[in-house]
Order: C-alpha cells, then structure tokens, then sequence
C-alpha cells in the first residue's frame, strides 16, 4: 500500500456516536503496551502519528484512521490496563462490543499479542471473546525483534496453543523496529480484505 494522505479522522469516546463509514474498516486491538500504537504507525509510514502511550491505557477512545480515502484503521483501546476501574472496563467492553456489533464495515479484526511472553488470562478473554462476536481474528506476534530468528517458530507455537486458536487462524511476527511484517499485514489487507 503506497500512502499518499492520512488522516485521523474521528475520535469516539465513550458515549459518542460511531461513525457509518462507506470505506472498509480495519479494527486492531490488543493490551496496553502491546505494541499496538507503533504498529499503526509502521503500516502509515508514520513515526508518531498514533499515538505512543507514556502512560499506558490513559486515552481510552476509538480513533478512526482515514487511508487514502481508501479504508480505515480502527485502533480500539488497549485492554488489561490496571488501573482502570471495573466500571470502566466494563463501558469500554460496551463501547467495542457496540462497535463489533453495528460497523457494516469492519472486514477483520486483528489481535494483537506480545511474542515473548504466554498469553496473558485477559488476551485468552479477548481471543475468545472477539471470537463469540463472530469474527476470527488473525493474530499480531508483536516486538518479534526481542526473539532470536531461531526461537520464533517456538513462539508461534506457543501463542497458536496458549489461545487455543481456531484451527488456520494466521499469526503474523512483527516488529515495529525492523518492520518485519509490515508488508506481510499490507499484502493480506489489500487482497483479502479490500474489495
Ligand atoms: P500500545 O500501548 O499498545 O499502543 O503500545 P505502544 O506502541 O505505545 O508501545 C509500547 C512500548 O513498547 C513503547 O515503549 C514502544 O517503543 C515499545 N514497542 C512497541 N513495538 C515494539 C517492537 O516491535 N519492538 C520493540 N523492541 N519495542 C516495541
């Protein structure tokens, strides 16, 4: 995807009314801190355009980025945030679900998790949970620059298991450093999610 104009076009909180797009929507979700503002970033050719949270889990909104006029990636607010109360964890589990429920143009949901680590109790909710929504989300294996090149496949491994991934659901290594899989994602999106 060659990008020639982004922009960021609409922010909701938590009561505001979501957008009815006429573009095909792309959601990424995923915890605080998982990497998930960074990759959106890499896929806009972008240093800091989404963003990179000091403070993870603080902006808790639904951005809507416009490409090209083309398709919109949707960064969904990072989950598993401590220090949100219930309450909140609870609105915002709402407001997605609202959002899973009423886009007509969501064509897929991506997952972001981190390739080191086991997948943590609330990245198994989120899997099954995005799942119970009725789609199938393909999964992120994100800071894979932390991994020497020999233990990756262990690690996919490891992630496909501790979810228990449906059976063919894809799992993409990336590292917003290196960029490694940006092209991977871009390729997917284009020709199977794009009309
Ligand atoms: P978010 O909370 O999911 O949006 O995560 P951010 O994109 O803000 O990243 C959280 C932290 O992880 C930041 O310090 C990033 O620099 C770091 N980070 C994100 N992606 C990568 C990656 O691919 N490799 C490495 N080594 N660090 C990363």
């Amino acid at each position: 995807m060659i990008i020639k104009n982004i922009n960021l076009e609409t922010v909701c909180g938590i009561t505001s009314k979501l957008p009815e797009n006429d573009k095909p929507e792309i959601a990424f979700a995923g915890k605080s801190n998982v990497g998930k503002s960074s990759l959106i970033n890499a896929l806009m050719n972008r240093k800091s355009f989404a963003r990179i949270s000091a403070t993870p889990g603080k902006t808790q909104t639904i951005n809507f980025y416009n490409i090209n006029d083309a398709l919109y990636l949707v960064d969904l607010p990072g989950y598993g945030y401590a220090k949100v109360s219930q309450q909140e964890k609870e609105k915002w589990g709402k407001m997605i679900e609202r959002y899973l429920h009423s886009s007509k143009q969501l064509r897929a949901v991506f997952l972001l998790i981190d390739i080191r680590h086991e997948p943590s109790a609330n990245d198994k909710m989120m899997y099954d949970w995005v799942v119970s929504q009725g789609y199938n989300p393909i999964i992120i294996a994100t800071k894979q620059d932390k991994l020497k090149r020999s233990q990756i496949d262990k690690h996919v491994k490891m992630l496909r298991q501790g979810l228990k991934l449906v059976p063919g659901t894809r799992i993409i290594p990336f590292s917003s450093v290196t960029k490694q899989g940006r092209d991977e994602i871009w390729e997917l999106v284009e020709t199977e999610l794009l009309d």
